[in-house]
């Protein structure tokens, strides 16, 4: 099973299409558990790629000297799509 066949499969048994998956920053990594009916992959929340982009966004609030109040929509438009 493909890394994309699992986060396919993953996003059916979660009621999500795989556009949003990547969106919500949810990615297959390989997994070496070797427990039964392990499909060789996890599920595991990609959280650099989101942190560093609230970072970015916190930094350009803070160096804007007419700030106004912080506004972080991290997970909107913060991830690209198809790339892995
Ligand atoms: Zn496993």
């Amino acid at each position: 099973m493909t890394k994309e066949e699992f986060e396919k499969d993953w996003a059916v048994g979660a009621k999500m299409t795989i556009e949003q998956v990547q969106e919500y920053g949810m990615t297959a990594v390989p997994c070496t558990c070797g427990e039964d009916g392990c499909k060789g992959w996890q599920m595991v929340a990609d959280l650099s790629e989101v942190v560093e982009e609230a970072n970015r966004r916190l930094f350009e609030h803070l160096a804007d000297p007419n700030r106004g109040p912080l506004k972080l929509e991290i997970y909107k438009g913060s991830r690209a799509t198809g790339d892995s």
